[in-house]
C-alpha cells in the first residue's frame, strides 16, 4: 500500500464513502487498476480475494457512472449499466455489500442476484431499476430469460474470479450472457491465474486490455512469521498444543494432506479437549457450512482442513496456520499460509517436518518461496511422555492409530481427495500430487471473531455468540444450489 485515495480526485460522495470505510491508502491493485478503469480501458487483472480488488473496480466504475446518476423513481431511468459476474453466491453477496457501501452517498442503485433463493424479491428489485447488478451466471440467465434483467445498456462488465467461474463450468453461461451485451463496453477480468483458458476468454472478450498483476502467486507475505520444526509424527500433536499454548493463539487452521488424516486428527484433538472441527470435501454441505460458521463465530478453535479447504477460502487474518503435514505441492504451502498475515496483519505459519520425504518437500518449498528454511528442533516444555498425550483427563494410545471403521468407509466412498498420506511418485519427474480441485463452497469470507474468551486449550468455557453469515443468505434448505453440477451450476 502506497498512495492515498486523495490523489485520485474521486467525486465527493465516493471519497466520503471511502473515508467512512476507514481506508487511508490504496492497495497495490487499487493503485494500478483505478486509473486504468477511470481512463476507460479494459483490464486483465491477476489478483486474489483479499487484495482490495472489489474497490479497485467498483470505485472507478461508480465514478464513471455518476454522470447517469438521478433520483427519478422511473425504472427506465435506472438501466443496468455495470454487470459484475462472480462464481458463487457468497462472493456475489460479499461484493454486492461492498458496492452498496461505496455507492451509499450516490443515487446509483445496486442489486445482487444469485441462485438457491426465491427469484421473486430479486425480480422486484430488478424491475425497479438498478445501475449495478452483481450476479452469478446461472441465476442471471434465469432473470434474462424471464425478462427481469435487460442488459442492452450495459457499459461495464466485470468477470470476477474468472478462473473459478471456468472451473465450475460457467463458460457457456458466460458466453451467453456476454452475447446479450453491447459490443461497445469496458470489460474487466480478474483471475487468480492466467491459464490458457483464461487467456482465451480474455482474447475473445477484452479489447487491448491493460494487464495488471499484483500478488505473484508464489510469494509469501512478509507479515507471516514462518517456522519449520523437525518433529516425529508421534510428537506433532504435542508440539501443536505446546505452540498454541506458548503463543496464546486463540484460533488456527491445521492443514493435513489427506481427508483420512483430517478426520483422524480432528477427532484426536477433540478428544484431547481442543475445540476442533474437520473441514474437507467429503463433509456434507450442511456440516461444512456449520463448521465454517462455527469457526467464524469463534465457537471452534481449530479447523483441521485439507487443501480442498485451503483453496478459495477468503480469510482475512486467522492468527496462525499449522502445516501438520508438509504439503506435497509447494504451491499449496503458499496457499495454506496465505490464510494468515493478510491485509498487513501479522501471522504465524508453523510446519512440521518428520524427516524422510518431508525433507525433499521442504526443499521444494524453499525453492519456490526463495527463502532459506531452517529446520528447528521442538523443545518440549515438560517431561510429558513422548507420543502420548497427557491432558489430565485420559491417555491416548500412540499415534500409529489404526483408524476406525468410519475412516475406512469415508475413504472408500469419497474419491475426490487423496486418502493416503504418501506423495505420488512419477518417473524421474518431480514428485507432485495433483492439486486438490477447487470447491465452490469455500468462498465465504472469514472475519476474526471478536472475543476475549480463552481458547479451549486455556479454558473450557466459551461465551461468544454466533454471528452467522450474511443476512442475504438465509435458509439451510437453499444451500444445495451452491453445489450443483456444471450443467446447472447456479
Ligand atoms: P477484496 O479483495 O475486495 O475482497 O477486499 C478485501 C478487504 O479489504 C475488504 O474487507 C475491504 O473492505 C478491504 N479493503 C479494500 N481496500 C482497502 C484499502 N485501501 N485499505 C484497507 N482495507 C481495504
Amino acid at each position: 500500500m502506497t498512495s492515498s485515495f486523495s490523489n485520485l480526485s474521486l467525486a465527493e460522495p465516493l471519497a466520503r464513502a471511502v473515508a467512512e470505510m476507514g481506508y487511508e491508502t490504496m492497495t497495490p491493485i487499487q493503485e494500478q487498476a483505478i486509473p486504468v478503469v477511470l481512463a476507460g480501458q479494459d483490464v486483465m487483472g491477476a489478483a486474489q480475494t483479499g487484495t482490495g480488488k472489489t474497490a479497485a473496480f467498483s470505485l472507478p466504475l461508480l465514478q464513471r457512472m455518476l454522470k447517469h446518476e438521478n433520483s427519478s423513481t422511473s425504472p427506465a431511468r435506472h438501466p443496468v449499466r455495470a454487470l459484475v459476474l462472480l462464481p458463487t453466491r457468497e462472493l456475489a453477496d460479499q461484493v454486492a455489500q461492498q458496492v452498496k457501501l461505496y455507492a451509499k452517498h450516490t443515487n446509483l442503485r445496486s442489486a445482487v442476484v444469485f441462485g438457491g433463493i426465491d427469484m421473486k424479491p430479486q425480480t422486484l428489485e430488478l424491475k425497479k431499476g438498478v445501475e449495478v447488478l452483481v450476479a452469478t451466471p446461472g441465476r442471471l440467465l434465469d432473470h434474462i430469460e424471464a425478462k427481469n434483467a435487460v442488459l442492452n445498456q450495459v457499459e461495464y462488465v466485470v468477470l470476477d474470479e474468472a478462473d473459478r467461474m471456468l472451473d465450475i463450468g460457467f463458460l457457456p453461461d458466460l458466453q451467453r450472457i456476454l452475447s446479450f451485451l453491447p459490443k461497445q463496453r469496458t470489460t474487466l477480468l480478474f483471475s487468480a491465474t492466467f491459464s490458457p483458458e483464461i487467456k482465451r476468454l480474455a482474447g475473445s472478450y477484452l479489447q487491448n486490455p491493460v494487464t495488471i498483476e499484483v500478488a505473484r502467486p508464489n510469494e509469501t507475505a512478509s507479515t507471516v512469521e514462518q517456522h519449520f520444526y523437525s518433529v516425529s509424527d508421534d510428537d506433532k500433536r504435542r508440539a501443536l498444543k505446546q505452540i498454541l499454548r506458548q503463543r496464546g493463539i486463540k484460533q488456527a487452521f491445521v492443514f493435513v494432506n489427506s481427508k483420512l488424516g483430517c478426520a483422524r486428527l480432528a477427532r484426536s484433538l477433540e478428544r484431547e479437549g481442543l475445540n476442533t472441527t474437520a473441514l474437507h470435501g467429503d463433509k456434507s454441505q450442511d456440516e461444512r457450512l456449520k463448521a465454517l460458521a462455527a469457526f467464524k463465530a469463534g465457537e471452534v478453535d481449530l479447523l483441521v482442513a485439507t487443501d480442498v479447504a485451503a483453496r478459495g477460502l477468503d480469510i482475512k487474518d486467522v492468527p496462525a496456520v499449522f502445516n501438520f503435514d508438509i504439503p506435497f505441492n509447494a504451491e499449496d504451502y503458499v496457499h495454506r499460509i496465505g490464510r494468515t498475515g493478510r491485509a498487513g496483519a501479522s501471522g504465524l505459519a508453523v510446519s512440521f517436518a518428520s524427516g524422510g520425504n518431508d525433507v525433499r518437500l521442504v526443499a521444494d518449498i524453499e525453492k519456490l518461496i526463495k527463502k532459506k528454511i531452517e529446520l528447528e528442533p521442538v523443545e518440549f516444555d515438560e517431561d510429558r511422555p513422548r507420543g502420548r498425550i497427557n491432558d489430565g483427563r485420559r491417555h491416548w494410545r500412540d499415534e500409529g492409530e489404526a483408524g476406525d471403521a468410519r475412516d475406512v468407509l469415508d475413504t472408500l466412498e469419497r474419491p475426490r481427495e487423496r486418502t493416503d498420506a504418501r506423495p505420488l511418485r512419477g518417473s524421474g519427474r518431480p514428485h507432485r500430487a495433483p492439486s486438490a480441485p477447487r470447491d465452490p463452497f469455500f468462498e465465504q469470507p472469514y472475519e476474526t471473531p471478536e472475543r476475549e474468551a480463552a481458547p479451549a486449550w486455556e479454558a473450557a468455557a466459551k461465551t461468544t455468540p454466533s454471528r452467522g453469515i450474511s443476512s442475504n443468505i438465509k435458509s439451510k434448505r437453499k444451500v444445495p444450489a451452491l453445489f450443483k453440477t456444471a450443467a446447472q451450476p447456479n
